[in-house]
């Protein structure tokens, strides 16, 4: 199909849901896509950091087709040894105790939650189900997740919302007046992505993870776009040094396919029994195998070739005529530019860039084997539409 013909079935068929921009991306290879009409683009937003490996890795499609050869599907009433090994994995790269899989970041955000209220509630009672998050924060498009999102512009039409949420300013003061008796966690992301890639500052953390610690409020801490590489360590709370007690992740997680998980860590291990939570298709053997091709992948060594990327970017960015400044972790890139985002992303997808927006800032988030030519590349169609 050419592109006009698939536009005018998605138009006509679609729930109208996004706003697209006109290109039907076809296939790739890396940081390079081709779209149906056979144009090419560099691709600086691994489909919202969800191509850790860019496209068509080879040695991650060995992986997925050699489970897809074994069984697509096991429901979870059966042990399945893709999830049992990914398990262990997440566990032994992070310290985390046990580990639920979902299959998105809204998925994972909700198991947290709702882990979170049973583990107040076995030590406390009922009453103390309060969940705090901060303004500005993005935790998904469930109604529990969209309450727990701190951005008006989301909330419109779908009240009533899920009870017992609040969200605060990212400051101490705040975060006190909100995470009262009733509070059960608090709930972080360490760079806010969807509302313009803001780094939190590291003091508020160290700050509210001693405060949740003396009230046995929980931290978790979403990690759903931060983690899997994106910022240079495998997961991003290791830049804060700081520990949470639920950590969920998805986007990058099986560098394509749809998987999410909360690990839980220390004390909220027990949090669950049997019954309490669930899903179909969560821990599906092909993603789980996608995964630890994934996470075995992200080395130490890897790690420090994504930092060094990353200070690659910067520093070129920084240098940029029209760039204000320059925001976020690793190879979750922000940029305050003189034009408007959206302004610039539409001209760098016509002369071949795609990049992304975040609130009013560009995002820049490539798949985390990029190369040095494919980032050349992008910075001078960026350099070229931003001047
Ligand atoms: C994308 C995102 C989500 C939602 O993930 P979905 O897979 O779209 O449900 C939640 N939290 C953060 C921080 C995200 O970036």
């Amino acid at each position: 199909m050419n592109f006009q013909q698939i536009k005018r079935l998605d138009e006509t068929y679609g729930a109208e849901t996004f706003s697209r921009f006109p290109v039907a991306i076809a296939g790739g290879c890396n940081a390079t896509l081709v779209d149906t009409e056979g144009k090419e683009y560099v691709d600086f937003g691994a489909g919202i950091a969800v191509n850790v490996f860019g496209a068509c890795d080879a040695e991650w499609k060995v992986a997925v087709t050699a489970q897809l050869d074994r069984i697509q599907h096991v429901s979870n009433l059966y042990y399945s040894e893709p999830q049992a090994r990914l398990m262990e994995l997440l566990c032994a790269r992070t310290g985390a105790k046990r580990v639920f899989f979902a299959n998105s970041g809204a998925e994972a955000n909700e198991c947290a939650f709702k882990a979170a209220r049973k583990y107040s509630y076995l030590k406390y009672g009922s009453g103390r189900n309060k969940i705090v998050t901060l303004k500005n924060s993005f935790h998904g498009r469930t109604l529990f997740t969209l309450t727990a999102t701190g951005q008006d512009a989301f909330h419109r039409y779908f009240d009533p919302f899920v009870g017992g949420v609040q969200s605060a300013e990212s400051n101490m003061s705040a975060i006190r007046k909100t995470a009262d008796e009733t509070a059960c966690a608090v709930v972080i992301e360490p760079v806010q992505g969807e509302s313009g890639v803001t780094v939190l500052h590291p003091e508020f953390v160290r700050l509210l993870e001693a405060f949740c610690k003396e009230r046995d409020i929980l931290l978790i801490v979403d990690e759903v776009q931060t983690g899997n590489g994106r910022t240079g360590k495998l997961y991003a709370y290791e830049h804060y040094g700081i520990q949470p007690d639920i950590l969920t992740t998805a986007k990058g997680l099986a560098g394509g396919l749809p998987l999410g998980a909360c690990l839980f860590f220390g004390k909220t291990e027990h949090a669950f029994s049997a019954g309490d939570h669930g899903s179909t298709f969560g821990g599906n053997p092909v993603c789980c195998a996608a995964a630890i091709n994934v996470i075995s992948r992200l080395t130490n060594e890897f790690l420090l070739e994504v930092q060094g990327k990353s200070e690659y970017l910067r520093t070129k960015l920084r240098l940029t005529d029209g760039v204000r400044s320059v925001t976020g972790l690793g190879m979750m890139i922000g940029l305050e530019t003189a034009k408007p985002a959206k302004e610039v992303v539409a001209e760098c997808l016509a002369k071949g860039l795609l990049v992304l927006t975040a609130h009013d800032r560009v995002r820049i988030v490539p798949p985390l084997t990029i190369t040095k030519c494919e980032m050349d590349e992008g910075l001078s169609v960026l350099k070229e539409v931003l001047k």
